[in-house]
């Protein structure tokens, strides 16, 4: 008597992930703690070098921005309803990082796992 295998089951999409609260942890340092529980620092540092803005794309490849070792942001804001516009210390405003941009940032040993197993 053969069982009828189950096909794997259907899980319906669930929504990803936005900030419910984006707060300091520091001086420099951003926390954001996402709609689906998980929370995260990100370095204000690694947050300025990833800018996506057509500025910082501009660079010729492997060249990150320069930036400021003490940079920091002045101010956080919604852009729009998808992602999030920093002003930082160094004069730069023009970046907005995308919800999904900064979720894929994730800095946490945690995100960083992940990455290593699809990259494999
Ligand atoms: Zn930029
Ligand atoms: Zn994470």
């Amino acid at each position: 008597m053969g069982e009828r295998a189950a096909g794997p089951p259907l899980n319906p999409p669930s929504p990803p992930p936005v900030p419910l609260e984006i707060t300091r942890a520091n001086q420099w340092d951003v926390k954001i703690r996402w709609s689906d529980g998980h929370e995260a620092v990100y370095p204000a540092l690694y947050l300025r070098q990833a800018c996506c803005c057509a500025v910082c794309l501009e660079r010729p490849a492997g060249q990150g921005p320069e930036v400021d070792r003490e940079v920091h942001p002045l101010a956080i804001s919604a852009a729009g309803t998808y992602g999030i516009e920093f002003a930082w210390s160094d004069g730069h405003a023009t970046g907005i990082y995308p919800y999904k941009y900064l979720r894929a940032l994730c800095p946490c040993p945690q995100c960083r796992r992940l990455d290593a197993n699809t990259d494999a």
